[in-house]
């Protein structure tokens, strides 16, 4: 299923090995599927006694119900809560306690559901119930004891991440406590426990806070998305709409992990000091007891052709920072790999044209990126110019829509990308070599210069066709 996105994360690994050719690097891999349709990579790599476990489930946040946005991400720090013998003192005794939680938010919720009709007293009142009973369920819980377990073994980079299209899980172990890995994580998708859901969520809200605090990159990136999207469900944070968060329920969580978690909606890869044969048995044993279940549905909307620009502003006093972003169709299109060079040509690293036209040589951005969250850092005075020599890059894409040939278009627009960075640069030395043909000894970056600089350049870029008075 997720094919695609697995082999770009082996490849990753393999290229820190000297002198490897693929060839070698295929023997060395071990693919099978259980009879419930879960799917294993193990990759041998007996450099050091370590293995590597990565659990890929094909669902994130984009496949979040609606209203119920960020219950993929609040699913996923469940995964953590332990099961029926990992992280209890008293399993009896807890389910008891977490289900008297559930009855008491059951009425919350019948109460507010009355809507301008509701008695607030009645629920205030609910509201404190409630709180006791989070406390007792509480006192049965023996926090953080699968993370623990996990460290005490040896296991570093216990962690996991929800993006829009998938969630993962990953850590490291000696190769001696495999089946210990085996073992725990089985359980955990086997019998998972949603304990201390209510508390969890509040952990939630306040790492969104954080993420979109006003006048932040963070909520710069949430605008940027959620005005590029109409329909589409990428126009839900992952972390999901604050107000949707508050209303979550533990019924939800496991509503959506019976329909996602499903053995053939899950990759796992294994990579390090492993045997094949072994990790299959393994697999069998532990695994194994899964239940067969159907897929969970595709998401069927599809998002309307966007007819122009569109643009989000964030107020702020911090640095200012600027995103551009185009649409590109899913990994499953032929052309996918070739966005993907598109991107690294353009933005990767250091090496890429908005790192070494922007930042190094223009030096009018502090940062460029891509595709990661990351905007670019713009100087505040360079900003109005940049945005209009975009503007005119995007007009110009949106003609190339009409194209008959995609590819020849995509090949347009960074050949016009690239066009507009390199008339920008030519603009700029034009106007830097005037300056100093006219204005001998005032010194570069004074006042003065800055201000002759500034008119020679729109001067020269109007000879490409770009008004930055416009
Ligand atoms: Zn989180």
């Amino acid at each position: 299923m997720n094919g695609a996105r697995l082999a770009l994360v082996l490849l990753a690994a393999t290229s820190f090995l000297p002198a490897q050719d693929l060839k070698e690097f295929e023997k060395r891999v071990t693919e099978f599927t259980l009879a419930n349709g879960l799917h294993f990579t193990v990759v041998e790599r007996h450099d050091a006694p370590v293995a590597s476990f990565h659990t890929f489930v094909n669902a994130g946040s984009a496949d979040d119900p609606a209203g119920e946005t960020g219950l993929a991400h609040m699913f996923e720090h469940m995964a953590f809560k332990g099961t029926e013998s990992i992280g209890t003192r008293n399993w009896a005794a807890e389910k008891k306690a977490l289900q008297t939680v559930e009855d008491v938010y059951d009425r919350i919720d019948a109460e507010r559901n009355k809507g301008p009709k509701a008695d607030q007293s009645k629920i205030d009142y609910l509201g404190m119930q409630l709180k006791e009973a989070i406390d007792v369920a509480q006192s049965y819980v023996e926090s953080d004891e699968y993370t623990r377990i996990i460290e005490e073994n040896g296991g570093v980079d216990l962690n996991a991440d929800t993006s829009f299209d998938y969630t993962e899980y990953f850590c490291s172990l000696p190769s001696n406590r495999i089946e210990l890995w085996f073992l725990l994580e089985s359980q955990r998708f086997l019998h998972p426990v949603f304990r201390e859901f209510y508390k969890e969520r509040d952990v939630v809200q306040e790492e969104n806070r954080l993420r979109n605090q006003p006048g932040s990159s963070g909520e710069l990136w949430r605008d940027f998305v959620a005005s590029a999207f109409e329909a589409f469900p990428y126009r839900n944070p992952p972390g999901g709409w604050p107000s949707d968060v508050d209303s979550l329920r533990r019924g939800m969580a496991q509503e959506f992990f019976e329909k996602y978690y499903v053995p053939a909606n899950i990759n796992i890869a294994i990579v390090g000091d492993v045997d094949p044969a072994q990790t299959r048995r393994l697999a069998e044993r532990y695994f194994g007891p899964m239940p067969a279940r159907p897929l969970p549905p595709l998401i069927h909307t599809v998002e309307p052709v966007q007819d122009g620009p569109k643009t989000a502003i964030v107020e702020s006093r911090n640095q200012p920072l600027f995103a551009a972003g185009f649409k590109r169709p899913d990994q499953y299109d032929k052309d996918d790999p070739v966005y993907e060079v598109i991107a690294l040509i353009l933005a990767s690293g250091r090496t890429g044209l908005l790192y070494t036209g922007l930042v190094q040589q223009k030096k009018i951005v502090k940062a460029s990126g891509r595709d990661t969250g990351d905007a670019m850092k713009l100087s505040r005075d360079k900003i109005t110019d940049i945005s209009h020599k975009l503007i005119v890059m995007l007009k110009k894409s949106r003609d190339l829509r009409f194209k008959k040939d995609q590819n020849d278009a995509r090949l347009d627009i960074v050949k016009a990308f690239t066009e507009i960075l390199q008339v920008e640069e030519k603009a700029d030395r034009a106007a830097r070599d005037k300056v100093r043909s006219i204005k001998r000894d005032i010194a570069e970056g004074s006042e003065e210069w800055d201000i002759l600089q500034k008119r020679y350049y729109s001067e020269e870029l109007k000879k490409y066709g770009i008004d930055t008075s416009k």
